[in-house]
């Protein structure tokens, strides 16, 4: 039996365009973690409404441990306890502590497994010594662990996450990504990330799947997606393409390009040169063509108006058609 299959979902809202979604089918194992990346507007956030049954999908099915997802007009109260929604915009009650924040779904439960079970989310997040304080004495990234573990506390055995990270700044998201990927793995919690941001999309999830207006473009490990692209779409998720002159649908990342090397294949002049932690990023017009590459510069030597010599190896030329 598939933990969660998602089969052939369509959703066309009125007076849109285009659908939200368009047969759009996936499926998760128990204790797998899969981010589906797309663009702002792809259907990411539909998709997950209507997996957390809180939309109505005009065509298609959810089903969960082998039963429906019943949708809101099919049931009197959206949503299940089993599989639990968290959004960017997360609530905590302001002037609730950590503790009660992450007590409060536990209300009507008997009172010593809501304590212990608290107790345990606090140990787990490593929330345990800031339970006392209000939402706003805890920092961002705090309070989106706060978020995560109330989320738990009805033990979901499915997390869907939508753009979780993307208030937090980019310290605090990477400190709270790796504790997430922890704590995810000991629990073995499945998990369902929506995103736009591949970083967030790699440090989580095992698996990728690209949406674009609403369609799956590709499934694979990130390894498969980066080698393997179905399209430029997905190919430009990982990095700039430089497209070869004098060439149609063939590409190469700017990682796989050597700066003044001997044995070079093409020749160019820096127009433009950027510090970048890892590397300058120099804009390089290419001689004999309208064509500018992207190209690093990690030792930092090269300077604009200097003529290169660039060099890669015919192995990693990406051929892609545009769709
Ligand atoms: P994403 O989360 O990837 O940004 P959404 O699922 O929010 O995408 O939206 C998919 C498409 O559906 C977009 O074109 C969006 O404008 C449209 N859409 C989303 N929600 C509504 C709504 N309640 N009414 C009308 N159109 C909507
Ligand atoms: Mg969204």
């Amino acid at each position: 039996m598939t933990f969660l299959a998602v089969n052939n979902l369509s959703k066309r809202y009125p007076k849109a365009q285009g659908p939200a979604l368009d047969d759009f089918s996936v499926m998760i194992k128990k204790g797998q973690r899969l981010a589906v990346i797309g663009e702002s507007g792809s259907g990411k956030s539909t998709l997950l409404r209507i997996i957390a049954g809180l939309e109505v999908a005009d065509h298609g099915s959810v089903t969960f441990k082998g039963q429906a997802v019943l949708d809101p007009t099919q049931k009197l109260v959206a949503g299940q306890d089993d599989i639990q929604l968290i959004h960017q915009q997360f609530k905590l009650h302001p002037f609730s502590t950590a503790a009660e924040n992450i007590r409060r779904p536990l209300l009507l439960y008997d009172k010593e497994y809501a304590r212990e079970r608290t107790d345990f989310l606090l140990r787990l997040f490593g929330l345990a010594d800031k339970k006392d304080r209000i939402p706003k004495e805890l920092s961002g990234g705090e309070q989106q662990k706060v978020a995560i573990a109330r989320s738990l506390s009805l033990e979901p055995e499915l997390l869907l996450l939508d753009e979780p990270f993307s208030n937090l700044d980019i310290r605090q998201k990477r400190g709270l990504l790796e504790e997430l990927e922890e704590i995810f793995d000991e629990i073995g919690l499945t998990v369902l990330l929506v995103t736009h941001d591949l970083e967030d999309a790699l440090a989580v999830a095992e698996e990728l799947c690209v949406i674009r207006a609403g369609k799956l473009v590709q499934r694979g490990t990130a390894n498969e997606l980066y080698r393997n692209p179905e399209n430029h779409y997905v190919a430009s998720l990982f990095s700039r393409l430089n497209p070869l002159p004098n060439e149609t649908d063939k590409y190469l990342r700017p990682q796989h390009i050597r700066v003044d090397e001997s044995g070079h294949v093409l020749t160019g002049k820096i127009v433009k040169c950027q510090f970048h932690l890892l590397y300058n990023r120099l804009t390089v017009s290419i001689a004999n063509s309208p064509t500018t590459w992207t190209v690093f510069d990690e030792k930092r030597t090269l300077h604009v108006g200097d003529n290169v010599n660039l060099s890669y190896s015919g192995e990693d030329i990406l051929q892609i058609a545009e769709e």
